[in-house]
């Protein structure tokens, strides 16, 4: 289940960084690695700092975009140094752990981690149903990428290690019905700007605002793929009847 939970750096600056991500990732035992548009990959002081885990950094995804990153998760969970703006579902690291490794029994899940200055965008947070904040000191909370890769990937193995053959994870996941993906979600996203676009509910100096708060219902939802199709069936029956008019 483990190879099922990848991690994703976002626009990492710092080669050494990602060295010190894959080691963090190999001793908790995960494999998958996806870089998106790193500044230097491959650098001798990513090699360095990954002290002998430079399989994990051999067999990395180098992508350019978010987006292209996740488009076949089921469940995408964005890390977070600092409260934004618009508050989305939040879980300390225990209980991300303990969703990731439910839903990685259906299908891919990914944990999403932000550049060493400013983190992730509101719309890269957006793009994700679940928020993670390991509960550090508040009034210094942001830790070194791979320290909080470390945090992370630790209780994954915990939460891996104390799932027992008789629990049924299965059970903990809650879902039978596959869930959309990523890709699917962004795409009824999309579907859904240009319908409200199409019937005049979106005023151009509020329109990101208001997709951001449409997005946030339809990402703790957790919509399974038939319910995707659903929706962008009434948007397109929306669309034609509007063009009819
Ligand atoms: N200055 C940035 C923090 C960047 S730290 C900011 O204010 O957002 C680099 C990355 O490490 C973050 O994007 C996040 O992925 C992870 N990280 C650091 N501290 C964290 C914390 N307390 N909880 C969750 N993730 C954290």
């Amino acid at each position: 289940m483990l190879e099922r939970i990848r991690i994703v750096l976002v626009n990492t600056s710092h080669p050494g960084n990602i060295g010190a991500v894959a080691r963090a990732m190999k001793t908790m035992g995960l494999t998958k690695l996806v870089l998106v548009s790193p500044d230097e990959f491959p650098h001798p002081y990513a090699t360095s700092r990954a002290a002998g885990a430079d399989d994990i950094l051999a067999q990395a995804m180098v992508v350019e975009s978010l987006a292209d990153a996740v488009a076949d998760c089921q469940l995408v969970v964005g890390t977070s140094a600092r409260q934004r703006k618009v508050p989305w579902p939040l879980v300390n690291p225990r209980e991300c752990a303990q969703q990731l490794l439910a839903e990685a029994q259906q299908g891919e899940v990914a944990l999403i981690f932000g550049r060493e200055e400013h983190g992730l965008t509101n719309d890269e947070l957006a793009m994700c149903q679940l928020h993670v904040h390991i509960p550090a000191n508040e009034t210094y909370s942001s830790l070194n990428l791979g320290a909080a890769v470390q945090v992370m990937t630790y209780e994954i193995r915990m939460q891996a290690l104390q799932l027992t053959q008789s629990q049924s994870l299965e059970a903990l996941s809650g879902h039978d019905a596959p869930l959309a993906t990523s890709a699917e979600l962004e795409h009824l996203y999309q579907h859904l700007e240009q319908t409200l676009q199409q019937i005049n509910f979106l005023k151009s100096a509020s329109a990101h605002s208001m997709m951001t708060k449409l997005r946030r219902i339809y990402q703790r939802a957790r919509l399974e793929r038939q319910e995707v199709q659903i929706l962008r069936g009434i948007l397109s029956q929306t669309q034609n009847k509007s063009k009819n008019k």
